[in-house]
């Protein structure tokens, strides 16, 4: 991934043995992981670490993990960056005139369920989850 390797990011791929199939728009998905990863990559400093994963969590839903040692998302803002055209308030954000839309499209993918967990100066862990209803198992 060029952006990662322009930050000297460290984009770790965790491997997963036999990946689940989503029946979905295969240009949504790409758009969603695509959103995911630049926004990781976008708000994590220079030997900083991305790391993206899938799994199933309970319930049965597949999980899209992004996990990032980046700047983080305050409290006061976590609820915020969901609205459209939304943005965090740091100074971060001033170097960064995107249009804020990219976390609420994602949300929008799919009956998608979008998870934040973050800490200022720690990083952040997003996670889109996709409901089991829409995996196709291996017999
Ligand atoms: P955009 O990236 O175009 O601004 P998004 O909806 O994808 O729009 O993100 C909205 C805001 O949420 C970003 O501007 C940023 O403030 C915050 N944000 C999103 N992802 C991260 C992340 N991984 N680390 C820190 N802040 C983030």
């Amino acid at each position: 991934h060029g952006l990662a390797e322009n930050h000297a990011i460290n984009l770790v791929i965790e491997n997963y043995e036999n990946p689940p199939r989503l029946r979905a728009d295969q240009r949504k998905i790409k758009q969603v992981l695509i959103n995911l990863l630049s926004n990781a990559v976008k708000f994590t400093p220079d030997g900083g670490e991305v790391v993206v994963g899938a799994k199933i969590v309970s319930g049965g839903d597949l999980a899209i993990i992004v996990r990032d040692s980046g700047v983080g998302i305050s409290e006061q803002d976590l609820p915020r960056i969901m609205a459209p055209f939304a943005q965090a308030d740091g100074s971060f954000n001033r170097h960064h005139d995107d249009t804020g839309l990219g976390l609420p499209l994602t949300k929008a993918t799919h009956q998608g369920v979008l998870e934040i967990e973050s800490e200022v100066g720690v990083g952040t862990i997003v996670t889109a989850r996709f409901p089991r209803e829409r995996l196709i198992t291996a017999a």
